[in-house]
């Protein structure tokens, strides 16, 4: 992705505390204590400039959602959209997903989205995949018995590499479409990429898979 260099991001960030969570390390183990409501809590890990966890939150009063991004010139564009939405159970994290067992502990996290994340083709760079069998290990360790994770992406190479790699994990596949605009799903949530991709002919591939017990 071709980043904007935006040397002021860091200090807008830090203007809206109740937005972008400034010591998330405070809360690991106690997350529903940063939010109104004691409800349980899905992330969206490569969040972007935010449309899915936004408009996520508005449909969904009854969750409490987190928004992780590692760009800062990135996570403006979604804080801008949560200072005009102003809704009480959404948060933005300015971290590396790497770092997720930082911040979260065991049980805290329900659902994890991954929507649209770098497919890293090359096969040297599978480590950094989002679906990279480390990356499942460490939403693991922050999940509820039996959490779920819901995949979105227009890539089909990473698509098969991420069913497999979920499959060889141990994951339970609950849901898969391999056109999801053109079948049944109800209440898709679009975020920006799904929109440029799909208006350039893009397929887009969804799975939804949960941990075993
Ligand atoms: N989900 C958004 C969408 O569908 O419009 C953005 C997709 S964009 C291709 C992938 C996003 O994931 C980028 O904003 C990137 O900075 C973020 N990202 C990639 N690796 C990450 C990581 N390890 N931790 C946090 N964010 C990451």
């Amino acid at each position: 992705m071709r980043l904007r260099n935006k040397p002021w991001a860091q200090e807008r960030l830090d203007q809206y505390p109740q937005y972008v969570v400034p010591n998330p390390e405070s809360y690991k183990g106690r997350w529903n204590e940063a939010f109104d409501r004691n409800q349980p809590l899905h992330i969206e890990v490569g969040t972007g400039k935010g449309r899915f966890i936004t408009e996520m939150a508005k449909a969904n009063p009854e969750i409490n959602y987190i928004g992780i991004e590692l760009y800062k010139s990135v996570l403006v564009t979604a804080l801008d959209r949560l200072i005009e939405a102003e809704l009480p159970n959404v948060k933005l994290l300015n971290i590396n997903a790497a770092d997720l067992q930082k911040y979260f502990a065991k049980n805290d996290v329900s659902r994890v989205y991954l929507n649209f994340s770098d497919p890293w083709p090359k096969k040297r760079h599978e480590k950094r995949r989002l679906t990279y069998k480390d990356f499942l290990k460490l939403y693991e360790s922050i999940m509820v018995d039996e959490g779920e994770i819901h995949f979105k992406t227009d890539n089909q190479g990473l698509f098969e590499y991420s069913l497999i790699s979920f499959s060889a994990y141990g994951l339970l596949l609950t849901y898969i479409s391999l056109d999801l605009h053109n079948s049944d799903f109800t209440g898709n949530i679009m975020t920006e990429y799904e929109e440029k991709f799909s208006q350039q002919g893009n397929r887009i591939y969804r799975c939804e898979v949960k941990f075993r017990k």
